[in-house]
């Protein structure tokens, strides 16, 4: 594993850590501004931030089954951080 492929997934990391308190508007603006970039690059994380948008909306509008597809989606994406090469390997 070369550095940059490191330092992306480390990003990849930061950013799923802080995604849902940045959804909520929680982050400080420092965090808020990293996540926003982060997202802006990454294609897995941003897919993230759309499933947790649309887990989030699901519970607001009072639907008591959250979509089981976005679901599967996160976790296999969480996984997919935890295991060799990491995201950005497709
Ligand atoms: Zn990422």
């Amino acid at each position: 594993m070369n550095v940059m492929s490191l330092s992306r997934m480390t990003r990849c990391f930061r950013t799923s850590r802080a995604l849902q308190r940045y959804l909520d508007g929680e982050a400080d603006d420092l965090t808020a501004a990293c996540v926003a970039e982060h997202l802006e690059e990454c294609r897995r994380c941003g897919l993230q931030a759309r499933t947790y948008q649309a887990i989030k909306q699901a519970l607001r509008s009072g639907s008591r089954d959250v979509d089981e597809l976005a679901l599967r989606r996160l976790r296999a994406f969480s996984r997919s951080l935890a295991e060799p090469g990491g995201p950005g390997t497709d």
